[in-house]
Protein backbone atom coordinates (compact mmCIF):
# COMPACT_ATOMS: atom_id res chain seq x y z
CA UNK A 1 0.00 0.00 0.00
CA UNK A 2 1.47 3.52 -0.91
CA UNK A 3 2.15 5.80 1.65
CA UNK A 4 -1.40 7.32 2.18
CA UNK A 5 -3.60 5.07 0.65
CA UNK A 6 -6.18 3.63 3.05
CA UNK A 7 -8.98 1.13 2.78
CA UNK A 8 -11.51 3.27 3.38
CA UNK A 9 -11.97 7.35 3.73
CA UNK A 10 -14.72 8.74 5.33
CA UNK A 11 -16.07 12.23 4.83
CA UNK A 12 -17.78 14.09 7.85
CA UNK A 13 -17.38 13.26 11.63
CA UNK A 14 -20.81 13.28 12.79
CA UNK A 15 -22.55 9.99 13.94
CA UNK A 16 -22.72 8.53 10.81
CA UNK A 17 -18.96 9.08 9.82
CA UNK A 18 -17.88 7.84 13.94
CA UNK A 19 -19.81 4.81 13.35
CA UNK A 20 -19.21 3.43 9.72
CA UNK A 21 -15.09 4.44 10.75
CA UNK A 22 -15.45 2.44 14.30
CA UNK A 23 -17.18 -0.79 12.35
CA UNK A 24 -14.97 -0.65 9.39
CA UNK A 25 -11.67 -0.40 11.64
CA UNK A 26 -12.87 -3.05 14.13
CA UNK A 27 -13.22 -5.52 11.15
CA UNK A 28 -9.67 -4.72 10.51
CA UNK A 29 -9.79 -2.14 7.80
CA UNK A 30 -7.17 1.10 7.50
CA UNK A 31 -9.48 4.15 7.80
CA UNK A 32 -8.87 7.90 7.19
CA UNK A 33 -11.94 10.36 8.35
CA UNK A 34 -11.45 14.25 7.28
CA UNK A 35 -13.75 16.33 9.33
CA UNK A 36 -13.94 20.41 8.40
CA UNK A 37 -14.57 21.51 11.54
CA UNK A 38 -12.69 21.56 14.84
CA UNK A 39 -14.74 19.68 17.70
CA UNK A 40 -16.82 20.05 19.80
CA UNK A 41 -19.02 22.16 17.64
CA UNK A 42 -22.71 22.89 17.90
CA UNK A 43 -24.98 20.90 15.86
CA UNK A 44 -28.55 20.50 15.86
CA UNK A 45 -30.53 17.09 16.60
CA UNK A 46 -30.27 16.32 20.48
CA UNK A 47 -32.91 13.76 21.23
CA UNK A 48 -32.06 10.14 20.52
CA UNK A 49 -34.17 7.12 19.93
CA UNK A 50 -34.01 3.82 22.62
CA UNK A 51 -32.79 2.42 19.67
CA UNK A 52 -29.31 4.04 19.69
CA UNK A 53 -29.15 2.68 23.14
CA UNK A 54 -27.63 -1.11 21.82
CA UNK A 55 -25.14 1.00 19.52
CA UNK A 56 -23.64 3.22 21.89
CA UNK A 57 -23.38 0.15 24.30
CA UNK A 58 -21.73 -1.81 20.93
CA UNK A 59 -19.48 1.07 20.45
CA UNK A 60 -18.28 1.21 24.43
CA UNK A 61 -19.61 4.84 25.14
CA UNK A 62 -22.83 3.87 26.84
CA UNK A 63 -20.94 4.62 30.16
CA UNK A 64 -19.89 7.68 29.02
CA UNK A 65 -23.47 9.04 27.77
CA UNK A 66 -24.88 8.02 31.15
CA UNK A 67 -22.17 9.88 32.72
CA UNK A 68 -23.14 13.10 30.81
CA UNK A 69 -26.55 13.31 29.48
CA UNK A 70 -29.96 13.62 30.69
CA UNK A 71 -32.07 10.18 30.27
CA UNK A 72 -34.93 10.34 28.20
CA UNK A 73 -38.09 7.69 28.82
CA UNK A 74 -40.70 8.90 26.11
CA UNK A 75 -42.22 11.92 24.71
CA UNK A 76 -45.14 13.76 24.85
CA UNK A 77 -47.11 15.14 22.08
CA UNK A 78 -49.04 17.95 23.17
CA UNK A 79 -51.58 20.66 21.14
CA UNK A 80 -50.95 24.27 21.23
CA UNK A 81 -53.32 24.30 24.03
CA UNK A 82 -51.58 22.20 26.41
CA UNK A 83 -54.71 20.85 26.93
CA UNK A 84 -54.77 17.52 24.98
CA UNK A 85 -51.88 15.11 24.70
CA UNK A 86 -50.26 11.61 24.47
CA UNK A 87 -47.57 10.59 26.41
CA UNK A 88 -45.66 7.71 24.74
CA UNK A 89 -43.59 5.99 27.52
CA UNK A 90 -41.62 3.66 25.96
CA UNK A 91 -41.20 1.24 29.15
CA UNK A 92 -44.59 0.10 27.60
CA UNK A 93 -43.06 -1.78 25.01
CA UNK A 94 -39.65 -2.20 25.82
CA UNK A 95 -38.94 -4.38 28.69
CA UNK A 96 -35.22 -3.98 28.78
CA UNK A 97 -32.74 -1.05 29.86
CA UNK A 98 -32.82 0.15 26.21
CA UNK A 99 -36.24 1.97 27.45
CA UNK A 100 -34.00 4.74 28.27
CA UNK A 101 -32.43 6.94 25.98
CA UNK A 102 -30.03 10.01 26.23
CA UNK A 103 -30.89 14.02 25.27
CA UNK A 104 -27.50 15.14 24.35
CA UNK A 105 -25.62 18.56 23.67
CA UNK A 106 -24.43 17.04 20.31
CA UNK A 107 -21.09 19.01 20.86
CA UNK A 108 -19.81 17.14 23.41
CA UNK A 109 -22.25 13.55 22.13
CA UNK A 110 -20.34 14.07 18.61
CA UNK A 111 -16.91 14.28 20.25
CA UNK A 112 -17.56 11.26 22.36
CA UNK A 113 -17.67 9.27 19.43
CA UNK A 114 -15.35 10.57 17.43
CA UNK A 115 -12.82 10.19 19.58
CA UNK A 116 -13.82 7.05 20.59
CA UNK A 117 -13.84 5.90 16.82
CA UNK A 118 -9.93 7.25 17.06
CA UNK A 119 -9.63 5.21 20.12
CA UNK A 120 -10.48 1.99 18.29
CA UNK A 121 -8.14 2.92 15.41
CA UNK A 122 -9.18 5.41 12.69
CA UNK A 123 -7.62 8.28 11.80
CA UNK A 124 -9.47 11.35 11.85
CA UNK A 125 -7.97 14.52 11.10
CA UNK A 126 -10.37 17.46 12.31
CA UNK A 127 -10.30 20.89 10.71
CA UNK A 128 -9.19 18.62 7.22
CA UNK A 129 -12.26 20.02 4.31
CA UNK A 130 -12.59 17.47 1.83
CA UNK A 131 -12.86 19.40 -1.49
CA UNK A 132 -12.93 17.09 -4.24
CA UNK A 133 -13.28 13.22 -5.04
CA UNK A 134 -12.84 11.35 -8.09
CA UNK A 135 -14.40 7.73 -8.05
CA UNK A 136 -14.09 6.96 -12.09
CA UNK A 137 -11.28 4.80 -11.60
CA UNK A 138 -12.16 0.82 -11.33
CA UNK A 139 -9.44 -0.53 -8.12
CA UNK A 140 -9.62 3.28 -5.86
CA UNK A 141 -10.90 6.72 -5.18
CA UNK A 142 -8.79 9.95 -5.11
CA UNK A 143 -9.96 12.69 -2.48
CA UNK A 144 -8.65 16.12 -1.99
CA UNK A 145 -8.33 18.40 0.97
CA UNK A 146 -7.76 21.30 2.29
CA UNK A 147 -6.78 21.90 5.80
CA UNK A 148 -7.24 25.05 8.29
CA UNK A 149 -4.16 26.22 7.19
CA UNK A 150 -4.84 26.34 3.55
CA UNK A 151 -2.62 23.39 3.11
CA UNK A 152 -4.26 20.73 -0.09
CA UNK A 153 -3.28 17.28 0.08
CA UNK A 154 -4.16 14.42 -2.27
CA UNK A 155 -5.13 10.72 -0.77
CA UNK A 156 -6.21 7.35 -1.77
CA UNK A 157 -8.33 4.64 -0.79
CA UNK A 158 -10.30 1.49 -1.95
CA UNK A 159 -13.53 2.80 -0.96
CA UNK A 160 -15.09 6.04 0.21
CA UNK A 161 -18.22 6.57 2.81
CA UNK A 162 -19.82 10.33 2.02
CA UNK A 163 -21.48 10.75 5.76
CA UNK A 164 -20.98 14.71 5.32
CA UNK A 165 -24.14 15.35 6.74
CA UNK A 166 -26.57 17.95 4.87
CA UNK A 167 -23.47 19.06 2.80
CA UNK A 168 -23.98 16.25 0.97
CA UNK A 169 -21.06 16.37 -0.30
CA UNK A 170 -20.82 13.78 -3.15
CA UNK A 171 -24.61 14.06 -3.95
CA UNK A 172 -24.54 17.49 -4.31
CA UNK A 173 -20.87 17.25 -6.22
CA UNK A 174 -22.57 15.18 -8.96
CA UNK A 175 -26.15 17.18 -8.91
CA UNK A 176 -28.07 14.46 -7.30
CA UNK A 177 -29.96 16.34 -4.43
CA UNK A 178 -33.33 16.68 -5.10
CA UNK A 179 -35.59 19.32 -2.68
CA UNK A 180 -38.57 17.84 -0.94
CA UNK A 181 -40.68 21.09 -1.68
CA UNK A 182 -43.60 19.49 0.43
CA UNK A 183 -41.71 19.54 3.31
CA UNK A 184 -40.27 22.83 2.79
CA UNK A 185 -39.66 23.77 6.18
CA UNK A 186 -36.97 25.92 8.36
CA UNK A 187 -35.93 25.03 12.07
CA UNK A 188 -34.95 28.12 14.47
CA UNK A 189 -33.22 27.20 17.89
CA UNK A 190 -31.25 27.77 20.89
CA UNK A 191 -30.64 26.68 24.75
CA UNK A 192 -32.58 28.09 27.60
CA UNK A 193 -31.17 28.14 31.00
CA UNK A 194 -32.58 28.76 34.88
CA UNK A 195 -35.84 26.86 33.26
CA UNK A 196 -37.94 25.18 35.79
CA UNK A 197 -38.94 21.66 34.95
CA UNK A 198 -42.69 21.02 34.16
CA UNK A 199 -45.25 19.16 31.60
CA UNK A 200 -43.15 15.70 31.34
CA UNK A 201 -39.28 17.23 31.25
CA UNK A 202 -39.34 16.80 35.16
CA UNK A 203 -39.01 13.11 34.19
CA UNK A 204 -36.73 13.61 31.23
CA UNK A 205 -39.57 13.49 28.12
CA UNK A 206 -39.37 14.83 25.40
CA UNK A 207 -42.27 17.62 24.83
CA UNK A 208 -43.41 18.24 21.29
CA UNK A 209 -46.08 20.90 20.46
CA UNK A 210 -48.61 21.66 17.28
CA UNK A 211 -48.70 24.49 16.17
CA UNK A 212 -50.30 23.73 12.55
CA UNK A 213 -52.17 26.40 10.47
CA UNK A 214 -49.90 28.20 8.15
CA UNK A 215 -47.40 27.71 9.82
CA UNK A 216 -47.80 23.77 9.41
CA UNK A 217 -44.83 23.35 12.38
CA UNK A 218 -44.47 22.38 15.66
CA UNK A 219 -41.94 23.36 18.57
CA UNK A 220 -40.18 20.68 20.26
CA UNK A 221 -38.48 20.98 24.24
CA UNK A 222 -35.86 18.76 25.56
CA UNK A 223 -34.27 18.65 29.03
CA UNK A 224 -30.17 19.19 28.58
CA UNK A 225 -29.13 19.05 32.32
CA UNK A 226 -31.59 19.96 35.81
CA UNK A 227 -32.00 23.80 34.79
CA UNK A 228 -31.54 23.55 30.56
CA UNK A 229 -33.33 22.73 27.80
CA UNK A 230 -33.16 22.94 24.09
CA UNK A 231 -36.00 25.21 22.23
CA UNK A 232 -36.49 25.29 18.74
CA UNK A 233 -39.47 26.11 16.28
CA UNK A 234 -40.00 24.35 13.14
CA UNK A 235 -42.34 26.19 10.63
CA UNK A 236 -42.86 26.05 6.90
CA UNK A 237 -40.66 28.45 4.67
CA UNK A 238 -43.13 30.80 3.03
CA UNK A 239 -44.63 31.86 6.73
CA UNK A 240 -41.13 32.31 7.75
CA UNK A 241 -40.22 34.44 4.73
CA UNK A 242 -43.43 36.50 5.39
CA UNK A 243 -42.49 37.34 9.39
CA UNK A 244 -38.68 38.02 8.59
CA UNK A 245 -39.53 40.52 6.39
CA UNK A 246 -42.07 42.13 9.10
CA UNK A 247 -39.19 42.19 11.57
CA UNK A 248 -36.62 43.75 9.31
CA UNK A 249 -39.11 46.14 8.32
CA UNK A 250 -40.07 46.62 12.49
CA UNK A 251 -36.40 47.88 12.37
CA UNK A 252 -35.52 44.89 14.67
CA UNK A 253 -31.42 43.84 13.30
CA UNK A 254 -31.63 40.32 15.17
CA UNK A 255 -35.15 39.11 13.42
CA UNK A 256 -33.97 35.27 14.15
CA UNK A 257 -34.05 36.13 18.29
CA UNK A 258 -37.14 37.95 17.59
CA UNK A 259 -38.52 34.97 15.60
CA UNK A 260 -37.30 32.54 18.39
CA UNK A 261 -38.94 34.60 21.06
CA UNK A 262 -42.21 34.93 19.32
CA UNK A 263 -42.68 31.45 18.14
CA UNK A 264 -42.30 30.15 21.20
CA UNK A 265 -44.93 32.18 23.09
CA UNK A 266 -47.25 31.03 20.83
CA UNK A 267 -47.93 27.93 23.17
CA UNK A 268 -49.34 29.16 26.62
CA UNK A 269 -47.11 26.14 27.89
CA UNK A 270 -43.96 27.23 26.48
CA UNK A 271 -44.49 31.00 27.75
CA UNK A 272 -44.79 29.80 31.40
CA UNK A 273 -41.55 27.86 30.47
CA UNK A 274 -39.43 30.07 29.25
CA UNK A 275 -40.79 32.68 32.77
CA UNK A 276 -37.48 33.93 34.14
CA UNK A 277 -34.72 32.03 31.84
CA UNK A 278 -31.75 33.18 29.99
CA UNK A 279 -31.31 32.23 26.44
CA UNK A 280 -27.67 30.34 26.31
CA UNK A 281 -26.41 29.78 22.99
CA UNK A 282 -26.60 32.20 20.04
CA UNK A 283 -29.81 31.50 17.54
CA UNK A 284 -29.13 29.01 15.36
CA UNK A 285 -31.29 28.47 11.83
CA UNK A 286 -31.39 25.36 10.07
CA UNK A 287 -33.21 25.48 6.94
CA UNK A 288 -34.60 23.85 4.18
CA UNK A 289 -33.76 20.11 5.14
CA UNK A 290 -35.39 17.94 3.30
CA UNK A 291 -33.91 16.62 0.07
CA UNK A 292 -33.57 13.28 -1.29
CA UNK A 293 -29.97 11.99 -2.80
CA UNK A 294 -30.16 9.50 -6.15
CA UNK A 295 -27.62 7.11 -6.42
CA UNK A 296 -26.81 6.28 -2.56
CA UNK A 297 -24.26 3.74 -3.60
CA UNK A 298 -22.07 2.57 -6.49
CA UNK A 299 -19.13 0.64 -7.15
CA UNK A 300 -16.31 2.61 -4.97
CA UNK A 301 -18.73 4.93 -2.53
CA UNK A 302 -21.66 4.44 -0.45
CA UNK A 303 -23.71 7.70 1.07
CA UNK A 304 -25.18 7.42 4.61
CA UNK A 305 -26.62 9.61 7.61
CA UNK A 306 -28.00 13.03 6.09
CA UNK A 307 -25.96 12.67 3.22
CA UNK A 308 -27.73 9.75 2.16
CA UNK A 309 -30.88 11.95 2.53
CA UNK A 310 -32.86 13.47 5.50
CA UNK A 311 -36.70 13.92 5.68
CA UNK A 312 -37.91 16.76 8.50
CA UNK A 313 -36.98 15.71 12.22
CA UNK A 314 -40.59 15.39 13.79
CA UNK A 315 -39.67 11.89 15.10
CA UNK A 316 -36.26 12.60 16.50
CA UNK A 317 -35.41 9.38 14.11
CA UNK A 318 -31.85 11.13 12.39
CA UNK A 319 -28.96 10.46 14.81
CA UNK A 320 -30.67 6.46 15.01
CA UNK A 321 -31.11 6.47 11.23
CA UNK A 322 -27.72 7.72 10.38
CA UNK A 323 -25.97 5.52 12.98
CA UNK A 324 -28.07 1.93 12.25
CA UNK A 325 -27.34 2.92 8.57
CA UNK A 326 -23.62 3.18 9.24
CA UNK A 327 -23.92 -0.29 11.13
CA UNK A 328 -25.29 -1.91 8.07
CA UNK A 329 -23.21 -0.12 5.38
CA UNK A 330 -19.84 -0.90 7.59
CA UNK A 331 -20.78 -4.35 7.19
CA UNK A 332 -21.61 -4.74 3.62
CA UNK A 333 -18.30 -2.32 2.51
CA UNK A 334 -16.00 -4.71 5.13
CA UNK A 335 -18.23 -7.96 2.88
CA UNK A 336 -16.89 -6.16 -0.23
CA UNK A 337 -13.70 -5.07 0.85
CA UNK A 338 -12.97 -8.74 1.92
CA UNK A 339 -13.99 -10.33 -1.91
CA UNK A 340 -15.01 -8.10 -4.10
CA UNK A 341 -15.73 -10.74 -6.89
CA UNK A 342 -17.87 -12.35 -4.79
CA UNK A 343 -20.36 -9.67 -3.78
CA UNK A 344 -21.54 -9.43 -7.10
CA UNK A 345 -19.09 -6.64 -8.49
CA UNK A 346 -19.31 -8.71 -11.75
CA UNK A 347 -16.43 -7.61 -13.82
CA UNK A 348 -15.66 -4.38 -11.78
CA UNK A 349 -18.97 -3.48 -13.05
CA UNK A 350 -20.48 -2.12 -9.55
CA UNK A 351 -23.27 -3.77 -7.10
CA UNK A 352 -25.07 -6.30 -8.73
CA UNK A 353 -28.54 -7.39 -7.28
CA UNK A 354 -27.41 -9.77 -4.17
CA UNK A 355 -24.40 -7.85 -3.60
CA UNK A 356 -23.86 -6.91 0.34
CA UNK A 357 -24.57 -3.27 -0.21
CA UNK A 358 -27.72 -3.78 -2.45
CA UNK A 359 -28.88 -5.85 0.21
CA UNK A 360 -28.22 -3.16 3.25
CA UNK A 361 -29.46 -0.30 1.42
CA UNK A 362 -32.87 -2.60 0.57
CA UNK A 363 -33.03 -2.21 4.20
CA UNK A 364 -32.35 1.23 4.70
CA UNK A 365 -34.23 2.78 2.15
CA UNK A 366 -37.45 0.92 3.90
CA UNK A 367 -36.80 2.24 7.22
CA UNK A 368 -36.49 5.51 5.54
CA UNK A 369 -39.87 5.67 4.01
CA UNK A 370 -41.08 4.11 6.80
CA UNK A 371 -40.15 7.50 8.28
CA UNK A 372 -41.19 9.67 5.48
CA UNK A 373 -44.84 8.17 5.95
CA UNK A 374 -44.64 8.80 9.29
CA UNK A 375 -43.94 12.45 8.51
CA UNK A 376 -46.58 13.04 6.05
CA UNK A 377 -48.94 11.53 8.22
CA UNK A 378 -48.12 14.17 10.81
CA UNK A 379 -48.44 16.73 8.48
CA UNK A 380 -51.68 15.85 6.86
CA UNK A 381 -54.42 17.80 8.43
CA UNK A 382 -56.87 15.48 8.12
CA UNK A 383 -54.86 12.87 10.15
CA UNK A 384 -55.22 11.91 13.51
CA UNK A 385 -52.87 13.80 15.55
CA UNK A 386 -50.27 12.02 18.05
CA UNK A 387 -51.05 14.61 20.66
CA UNK A 388 -55.00 13.33 20.60
CA UNK A 389 -54.44 9.49 19.42
CA UNK A 390 -54.24 8.11 23.56
CA UNK A 391 -56.36 11.13 24.55
CA UNK A 392 -59.43 8.67 25.12
CA UNK A 393 -60.31 5.66 26.68
CA UNK A 394 -62.07 2.45 26.67
CA UNK A 395 -60.82 -0.99 25.03
CA UNK A 396 -60.37 -1.92 21.68
CA UNK A 397 -57.68 -5.34 20.52
CA UNK A 398 -56.80 -3.80 17.48
CA UNK A 399 -56.73 0.15 18.54
CA UNK A 400 -54.51 -1.54 21.85
CA UNK A 401 -51.99 -3.69 18.98
CA UNK A 402 -52.04 -0.24 16.79
CA UNK A 403 -51.07 1.95 20.05
CA UNK A 404 -48.25 -0.39 21.15
CA UNK A 405 -47.05 -0.39 17.05
CA UNK A 406 -47.06 3.47 17.81
CA UNK A 407 -44.64 3.18 20.95
CA UNK A 408 -42.21 0.99 18.95
CA UNK A 409 -41.99 3.01 15.40
CA UNK A 410 -41.49 6.03 18.60
CA UNK A 411 -38.89 3.79 20.20
CA UNK A 412 -36.86 3.33 16.03
CA UNK A 413 -38.12 0.12 15.14
CA UNK A 414 -38.05 1.29 11.31
CA UNK A 415 -34.99 -1.30 9.91
CA UNK A 416 -36.46 -4.90 10.92
CA UNK A 417 -40.01 -4.31 11.14
CA UNK A 418 -41.44 -1.42 8.53
CA UNK A 419 -43.63 -3.79 6.62
CA UNK A 420 -45.54 -4.74 9.33
CA UNK A 421 -46.77 -1.05 10.41
CA UNK A 422 -49.29 -0.38 7.53
CA UNK A 423 -52.13 -1.19 9.75
CA UNK A 424 -50.80 1.76 12.54
CA UNK A 425 -50.49 3.73 9.60
CA UNK A 426 -54.25 3.22 7.57
CA UNK A 427 -55.55 3.42 11.61
CA UNK A 428 -54.25 7.28 11.87
CA UNK A 429 -54.65 8.12 7.93
CA UNK A 430 -58.29 7.05 7.61
CA UNK A 431 -60.27 9.75 10.02
CA UNK A 432 -63.29 7.96 9.38
CA UNK A 433 -62.10 4.74 10.25
CA UNK A 434 -60.66 6.07 13.30
CA UNK A 435 -64.12 8.19 14.03
CA UNK A 436 -65.66 4.68 14.63
CA UNK A 437 -63.43 2.97 16.60
CA UNK A 438 -63.25 6.11 18.70
CA UNK A 439 -65.29 4.72 21.95
CA UNK A 440 -63.18 1.84 21.76
CA UNK A 441 -60.12 3.38 22.13
CA UNK A 442 -57.05 1.55 24.10
CA UNK A 443 -57.84 1.05 27.89
CA UNK A 444 -54.45 0.00 28.80
CA UNK A 445 -53.55 2.23 32.17
CA UNK A 446 -50.21 2.77 31.44
CA UNK A 447 -51.94 4.21 27.77
CA UNK A 448 -53.44 6.79 29.81
CA UNK A 449 -50.77 7.50 32.51
CA UNK A 450 -50.29 11.50 32.34
CA UNK A 451 -46.77 10.06 33.25
CA UNK A 452 -43.10 7.84 32.43
CA UNK A 453 -43.00 7.77 36.16
CA UNK A 454 -39.18 8.12 35.89
CA UNK A 455 -37.91 9.52 39.25
CA UNK A 456 -36.15 12.64 39.03
CA UNK A 457 -32.23 11.64 40.27
CA UNK A 458 -32.39 8.79 37.10
CA UNK A 459 -33.81 10.71 34.74
CA UNK A 460 -30.81 13.92 35.52
CA UNK A 461 -28.23 12.38 38.36
CA UNK A 462 -26.13 10.88 35.67
CA UNK A 463 -26.10 7.29 37.35
CA UNK A 464 -24.56 4.33 35.67
CA UNK A 465 -26.68 1.52 36.37
CA UNK A 466 -28.48 -0.60 33.85
CA UNK A 467 -31.94 0.00 34.73
CA UNK A 468 -34.73 -2.60 33.41
CA UNK A 469 -38.26 -0.47 33.62
CA UNK A 470 -39.31 -2.01 36.66
CA UNK A 471 -36.09 -0.88 38.74
CA UNK A 472 -35.90 2.62 37.48
CA UNK A 473 -39.83 3.37 37.80
CA UNK A 474 -40.27 1.15 40.57
CA UNK A 475 -43.07 -0.92 39.13
CA UNK A 476 -43.52 -3.17 36.79
CA UNK A 477 -45.48 -2.34 33.76
CA UNK A 478 -47.73 -5.22 32.22
CA UNK A 479 -45.48 -6.31 28.90
CA UNK A 480 -47.57 -5.41 25.84
CA UNK A 481 -47.68 -8.11 22.92
CA UNK A 482 -46.53 -6.42 19.44
CA UNK A 483 -45.54 -8.56 15.97
CA UNK A 484 -46.06 -11.89 15.24
CA UNK A 485 -49.03 -13.31 15.63
CA UNK A 486 -50.49 -11.85 18.30
CA UNK A 487 -50.50 -8.51 16.11
CA UNK A 488 -51.60 -10.21 13.62
CA UNK A 489 -54.65 -11.40 15.46
CA UNK A 490 -55.19 -8.26 16.74
CA UNK A 491 -54.80 -6.62 13.60
CA UNK A 492 -57.84 -8.44 12.15
CA UNK A 493 -60.28 -6.42 13.45
CA UNK A 494 -58.78 -3.12 12.55
CA UNK A 495 -60.81 -0.79 10.48
C1 LIG B 1 -34.20 21.09 12.98
C2 LIG B 1 -33.61 19.73 13.18
C3 LIG B 1 -33.86 19.02 14.36
C4 LIG B 1 -33.35 17.73 14.53
N1 LIG B 1 -33.62 17.03 15.68
C5 LIG B 1 -33.15 15.77 15.83
C6 LIG B 1 -33.37 15.04 17.04
O1 LIG B 1 -34.00 15.52 17.98
N2 LIG B 1 -32.86 13.78 17.13
C7 LIG B 1 -32.14 13.21 16.10
O2 LIG B 1 -31.73 12.07 16.23
N3 LIG B 1 -31.90 13.90 14.96
C8 LIG B 1 -32.36 15.15 14.81
N4 LIG B 1 -32.08 15.85 13.67
C9 LIG B 1 -31.30 15.18 12.62
C10 LIG B 1 -29.82 15.07 12.96
O3 LIG B 1 -29.30 16.36 13.18
C11 LIG B 1 -29.09 14.42 11.81
O4 LIG B 1 -29.85 13.39 11.24
C12 LIG B 1 -27.73 13.85 12.24
O5 LIG B 1 -26.90 14.86 12.75
C13 LIG B 1 -27.05 13.19 11.03
O6 LIG B 1 -25.76 12.75 11.35
P1 LIG B 1 -24.65 12.73 10.20
O7 LIG B 1 -23.43 12.16 10.84
O8 LIG B 1 -25.21 12.12 8.99
O9 LIG B 1 -24.41 14.27 9.84
P2 LIG B 1 -23.81 15.44 10.73
O10 LIG B 1 -24.08 15.21 12.15
O11 LIG B 1 -24.30 16.72 10.14
O12 LIG B 1 -22.25 15.32 10.49
C14 LIG B 1 -21.66 15.60 9.25
C15 LIG B 1 -20.27 16.12 9.46
O13 LIG B 1 -19.62 16.24 8.20
C16 LIG B 1 -18.81 17.38 8.22
N5 LIG B 1 -18.57 17.78 6.82
C17 LIG B 1 -19.48 18.28 5.94
N6 LIG B 1 -18.91 18.51 4.75
C18 LIG B 1 -17.59 18.16 4.88
C19 LIG B 1 -16.48 18.20 3.99
N7 LIG B 1 -16.58 18.64 2.74
N8 LIG B 1 -15.27 17.77 4.46
C20 LIG B 1 -15.14 17.31 5.74
N9 LIG B 1 -16.16 17.28 6.62
C21 LIG B 1 -17.38 17.69 6.21
C22 LIG B 1 -19.62 18.38 9.01
O14 LIG B 1 -18.80 19.40 9.56
C23 LIG B 1 -20.25 17.50 10.08
O15 LIG B 1 -19.50 17.48 11.29
C24 LIG B 1 -32.55 17.15 13.49
C25 LIG B 1 -32.28 17.87 12.33
C26 LIG B 1 -32.80 19.14 12.16
C27 LIG B 1 -32.50 19.89 10.88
Amino acid sequence: MAADEYDVIVVGGGPAGSTVGSVLTRAGHSVLLFEKEQFPRDHVGESMLPFCYPLFDDLGVRDELARTFVRKPGVRFVDREGAVFTNWCFSHVIKDESFLSFHVDRASLDTILLNNARRLGVEAREGHRVTGVGLDQPDHVTVRTRDNDGTEAEHRARFLVDASGRDAFVGTKFGWREPRPELDRTAVWSHFTGVRMAGGLEEGASVIVYIGEEKKGWIWIFPLGPDRITAGVVMQNSYLRRRRAELLEEGDDDWKTAMLHDELRASPFVTDLLEGTTQALPTMVDGDYSYEVRNHHGRNYAMIGDARGFIDPIFSSGVFLSMKTAYLVGEAVHRHLLDPARDGDVGGEGWGEGSALTKAYEAVDGAYNLVHRMIRLFYDPHAVTWAAIGAEKQVHKAHESAMAVGHYMLAGDFFENHDKYNRFFALLEDRRGFERFREHVVERPEFQDSSCRLPWEVAFGRRLERFSPEEALGFNPEPVTVGGDSEADHGADAP
